[in-house]
């Protein structure tokens, strides 16, 4: 593969909403910057598990479509005309004799930098498959670990398996447009949002708790119904559907990252309130990061972005500013 080494000022590795909008904060701050995604789209988790999902918890936001909110952080992460590399997986990290990062990508390109901003997520976008033989069987047909187009479950009989943020959030999208939607969890308590949980229990959701699903029913072709099993009791029912979700949460995997001297902790990369790691000019945002009293939303990661940012700047150039102006007095947008 040809090599390309020009120096960029930031690299931010991961194309998910928080490396987008520190994409566009790296602009605001004047650095040349390379946004580096494994996936063929940006969008991360968003784009992945719930495109139509409508997020509720930015400040300003009343209610946004998961696809619609990256549209737009796109359009603005645009504005300064990053770098984009998609399809390639960093994996490689070496640190060059005059301080230059070289970050190599299973694809065997090599990437110049002399700052990195990790917005990696959980590192893998994989779920946590049921364990089950029959699982893969019905997989893509009517076993669903993700929802992606709210139509394909209207007027349908559906399953969730799963107790946390997901299960309920896909319950409570789901009740008004499904015939019936049948939560169980392996535990009584659920963790998703108070308000979510007590919305989902106040619908037309049956929730089955502490329950766990014990048997997959069906032709081979598609499921037709569950067995599930009370958990104290061990008294089992048989629950016919249409439609079956799993939510039993994702695997966290930094992969090769783990081997980059990072110190980690709870499989998360730990930062300082300046969203500096362990490794000098290297900065975390998002889902990736760790420290006491992290907001896991991207109302947090909005936030920790720009925070990066300012530290990538401050390491690049101690004399500079601590923080951007205000959009609203920054040349190149008040001029557009
Ligand atoms: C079903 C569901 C519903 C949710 N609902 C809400 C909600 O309503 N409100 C809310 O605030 N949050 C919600 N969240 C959480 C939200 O999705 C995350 O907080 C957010 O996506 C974190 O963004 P991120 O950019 O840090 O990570 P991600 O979105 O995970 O993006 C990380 C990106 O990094 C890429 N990547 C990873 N490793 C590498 C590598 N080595 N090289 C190159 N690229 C790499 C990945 O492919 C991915 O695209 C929800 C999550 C789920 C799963």
């Amino acid at each position: 593969m040809a090599e390309n080494h020009e120096v960029y000022d930031v690299t931010i590795i991961g194309g998910g909403p928080i490396g987008l909008f520190a994409a566009f904060y790296c602009g605001m701050r004047e650095l040349k910057t390379k946004v580096i995604e494994f996936l063929p789209r940006l969008g991360g988790k968003v784009s992945m598990f719930f495109p139509e999902k409508i997020i509720r918890d930015i400040g300003g936001i009343p209610g946004i479509a998961g696809e619609q909110l990256i549209k737009q952080l796109k359009e603005q992460a645009a504005t300064f005309e990053p770098d984009i590399v998609l399809n390639q997986r960093v994996t490689g990290f070496e640190r060059l004799d005059d301080g230059t990062i070289v970050l190599e990508s299973s694809e065997g390109e090599k990437h110049y930098t002399r700052t990195v901003i990790l917005a990696v997520g959980m590192g893998t976008l994989e779920v946590n498959e049921l364990d089950s033989a029959d699982a893969s069987r019905y997989s893509g047909k009517n076993l669903h670990y993700k929802v992606e187009k709210l139509d394909a479950f209207q007027g349908k009989h559906v399953v969730i398996s799963g107790g946390g943020d997901t299960a309920v959030d896909w319950a409570n999208e789901l009740e008004p447009i499904a015939a019936s939607v049948t939560v169980l969890h392996r535990r009584e308590e659920f963790g998703g949002l108070e308000s979510s949980v007590a919305k989902m229990k106040r619908s037309s959701v049956r929730v089955l708790a502490p329950y766990r699903l014990k048997h997959l029913n069906g032709t081979g072709e598609r499921i037709e119904s569950v067995t599930i099993c009370q958990t104290e009791s061990g008294l089992s029912e048989v629950i016919k559907l249409d439609e079956l979700i799993i939510n039993h949460g994702f695997k966290i995997d930094l992969g090769p990252m783990k081997d980059w001297g990072l110190e980690i902790e709870e499989g998360r990369i730990k930062a300082d309130r300046h969203m500096r790691t362990n490794l000098p000019g290297v900065f975390v945002a998002g889902d990736a990061a760790h420290y006491e009293s992290k907001l896991r939303l991207i109302a947090g990661g909005f936030t920790e972005g720009p925070t990066a940012v300012n530290s990538a700047k401050a390491y690049l150039d101690p004399q500079a500013e601590q923080m951007a102006m205000y959009s609203t007095h920054h040349k190149k947008l008040v001029t557009q």
